[in-house]
């Protein structure tokens, strides 16, 4: 998943970037409301993490500006603000979640694996496919009932696959959501990552098509 995070405390900035990471999220940072404002009008993101306290403007209006232009990009409130009108002022101005400062990363987590599912329109937190299953909820992945062992970066390759079972996603796109701006992108990372995830999952599993992208195979009744 690709994430943008608002933000401009550095300490917390750092620690977010560094946390989102480690679970194999993309995350590009900005710190004040008009690189947010820019950044949103010209990319796309899985989910914005957003502070209301900024330089140059404010979250609330960056969230507003958002919203009046119909994007629904998911946006968690990140707030030191802890009255109900503030509270109630982020949620009507569209965001989908709110949590207030200081807050536990777990919970941040939980927070956001919940707002991604209502997004997809899932009931069910589960993704299965062809005999392997993933938990976006505890990141544990299993092949015909048995646990398998996967890296942040292939996990996280995995799962954009099974959101969208039967889309072929290019190489450029899931370069797209795996890297932030400033990392650098190993030319042949993601046919490595795939490789990897065709041994653990079954060579069949992840089908290529040539020149287009990845894609997984079509379920076969058992
Ligand atoms: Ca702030």
């Amino acid at each position: 998943m690709r994430f943008l995070l608002v933000e401009d405390d550095r300490m917390i900035g750092d620690s977010l970037r560094a946390a989102l990471r480690m679970e194999g999220h993309a995350v590009d940072w900005v710190r004040d409301a008009e690189a947010a404002a820019s950044t949103l009008a010209s990319e796309r993101f899985d989910l914005v993490l957003l502070d209301l306290g900024l330089p140059r403007g404010s979250g609330m209006d960056v969230l507003k500006a958002l919203r009046a232009r119909g994007d629904a990009t998911p946006v968690i409130v990140l707030t030191a603000r802890d009255g109900p009108g503030d509270r109630v002022a982020g949620l009507d101005a569209g965001a989908d979640d709110y949590l207030v400062k200081p807050f536990e990363l777990d919970e941040l987590g939980a927070r956001i694996r919940a707002v991604l599912r209502r997004q997809a329109g899932r009931a069910m937190p589960l993704l299965t496919h062809g005999g392997v299953s993933l938990d976006p909820a505890t990141r544990q992945v299993m092949r015909d009932g048995q646990p398998v062992l996967l890296s942040a970066r292939e996990y996280a390759v995995l799962e954009l696959l099974m959101q969208r079972p039967g889309a072929v996603l290019s190489r450029a796109m899931i370069e797209d959501r795996l890297y932030g701006w400033g990392e650098e992108i190993e030319s042949n990372a993601v046919s490595v990552y795939v490789h990897q995830l065709r041994r653990k999952l079954g060579s069949d599993f992840i089908r290529n098509m040539r020149g287009v992208g990845y894609f997984l195979a079509a379920e076969t009744a058992a």
